[in-house]
């Protein structure tokens, strides 16, 4: 039976935002999820290749302007913008439930960490000071200084859809340039909300547009000349096909890809310290964190005994269920398919040998039978061999591994093809220095599960879990998002004036 106009249930589009308009386009959508019922409530617009290509032409007609605002002026622009981003807070959060999954104290966390971004990108005049040299030679002055790009470009993944666009584009348009956002299409609309605040904190139209969309907007914004530079985060494979895709049209490309974090708990370690830490860094967000810890490596029998037996205990105690509920302590997985990705890696570590200490296949969450909910899984004698040990499986299963010696794991760590985050638990401040120090990976914890840099550090991975030269957010944006000029200049005048020099310029 046809039903009336009347009848028909509309389901809300997010759209684009672009040159300050939000577009309205249903030409082509995928429904987006809330992975706790499983139900679709909206749809997302996924952008044409024309649709990418007016949305770079808004950032370039917006650029000659913006560019020439006084640092002061974009700077101002945060600072208003971080306000209304801490009165706004509870819709953001809600909104990031609802799409993502995770809890709501969860989704304030990341919002928290993305106006850090947000603040350090207002210091804009004092990080574009550049450098000045007086006397180079006989009145000669010379000075670098960090000019905007142009047009830039992020892709972001949909972990964090607050957080990771704020690790980019505040930077980037602090720094002069436009920007062109393609969020994650599984969880859009935290994103474009978060967009609409900074135009009514006074960035001006077109100076951040974003594109919902999917592999057709990413190509198009990595091969368009009028881009020059792409910020991604993402999975690995993807960040590959970006990094060759992006250099290859001439752009400057920074691509973060994906994890596999481990953590040691040496022998002299505060065991219930550490499984506390181990338990937020696992199974926090469902896993889903490229800086979750999904594998400890515990020096000697004894210790991986003790770990995993308060594991076990701390897990019972864990409440599983919607984001909403303020009593959960993990929502669901983001999609079904993510979900089900996630529970064959679990039978594919049974299938391997290790041993499945906690099953969280079970999980039942009365009411929501259709939600992605798996609840936390444990296997210990994890080998390095096993798909469980090598592979990033992005959800909430936590391995042991058990090795003879702190040389044997920092082995293990630097064999593995990611060195994205890791950790030590110890209290022997002599091996916590040589781990520091040896280590090949980019962000290293010193009994610190998540050792997330502050916004004013820099944040990125090594080997496959960042390809590009800069890490994100913090003092590398500022050179990311900038070239560099060098200017020397010297005004002649009777005292300096030179005959002619045929000799190379020196301070000889
Ligand atoms: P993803 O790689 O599937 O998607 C990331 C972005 O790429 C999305 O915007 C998506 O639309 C786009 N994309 C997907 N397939 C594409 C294709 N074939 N061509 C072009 N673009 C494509 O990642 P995800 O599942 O959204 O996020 C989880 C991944 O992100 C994990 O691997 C996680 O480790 C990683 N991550 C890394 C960091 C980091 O800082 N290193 C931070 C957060 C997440």
């Amino acid at each position: 039976m046809h039903k009336t106009p009347k009848e028909e249930t509309v389901i809300p589009t997010v759209g684009h935002w672009m040159d300050g308009q939000l577009i309205e386009d249903t030409a082509r959508t995928q429904p987006v999820y809330n992975p706790a019922t499983g139900r679709s409530e909206r749809q997302v617009a996924l952008a044409s290749v024309q649709t990418v290509e007016a949305a770079i032409a808004a950032a370039e007609k917006a650029f000659p302007a913006w560019r020439n605002t006084p640092p002061l002026k974009r700077a101002r622009v945060m600072s208003k913008f971080k306000v209304l981003l801490e009165a706004h807070a509870d819709e953001i959060a809600a909104l990031i439930t609802a799409e993502h999954g995770k809890t709501l104290a969860d989704a304030h966390g990341e919002l928290q960490r993305g106006m850090e971004n947000v603040e350090y990108a207002s210091y804009a005049p004092e990080l574009l000071k550049g450098e000045h040299s007086r006397n180079v030679g006989p009145g000669i002055d010379s000075w670098s200084e960090f000019q905007a790009l142009g047009v830039t470009a992020g892709i972001t993944p949909f972990n964090f859809p607050a957080m990771v666009p704020l690790w980019m584009w505040p930077m980037a348009v602090v720094c002069g340039n436009t920007f062109v956002l393609k969020p994650s299409e599984r969880d859009p609309s935290s994103t474009l909300f978060i967009a609409q605040l900074a135009q009514e904190a006074g960035l001006p139209p077109g100076v951040l547009n974003v594109v919902n969309g999917d592999k057709e907007a990413v190509d198009t914004l990595l091969r368009d000349p009028r881009v020059k530079a792409v910020s991604f985060v993402g999975s690995t494979p993807i960040a590959e096909y970006i990094y060759a895709e992006g250099c290859k049209h001439g752009k400057r490309v920074q691509a973060l890809g994906g994890a596999k974090n481990h953590a040691i708990v040496m022998p002299d370690a505060d065991i219930p310290n550490a499984v506390n830490a181990l338990m937020g860094a696992a199974y926090g967000s469902c896993g889903e964190r490229c800086m979750a810890i999904p594998l400890v490596v515990a020096i000697g029998d004894d210790t991986a005994d003790k770990v995993v037996e308060a594991l076990k205990v701390e897990i019972a105690k864990m409440k599983v269920g919607p984001g909403t509920d303020d009593r959960n302590d993990m929502g669901p997985l983001v999609t079904r398919q993510h979900y089900e990705k996630v529970k064959a890696y679990v039978d594919s570590g049974v299938a391997e040998g290790a041993t499945l200490v906690v099953d969280g296949r079970k999980v039942q969450v009365a009411g929501h039978e259709e939600g992605y909910f798996l609840g936390a899984c444990l296997f210990d004698h994890v080998q390095p061999g096993m798909k469980i040990y090598q592979e990033e499986i992005f959800g909430p299963v936590l391995g042991v591994v058990r090795v003879a010696s702190l040389q044997q794991a920092m082995q293990l760590i630097d064999d593995h093809e990611y060195g994205n985050g890791t950790c030590i638990f110890t209290r022997d401040g002599e091996a916590a220095r040589y781990f520091t120090d040896h280590i090949q990976v980019g962000m290293v914890g010193v009994n610190v599960p998540l050792p997330v840099p502050v916004a004013y550090h820099s944040f990125g991975g090594w080997k496959r879990s960042l390809f590009g030269d800069l890490h994100a957010y913090g003092p590398d944006a500022v050179r990311f998002y900038t070239k560099r000029k060098t200017i020397t200049q010297r005004w002649p005048s009777a005292g300096v004036r030179e005959g002619t020099v045929f000799s190379f310029p020196s301070s000889r």
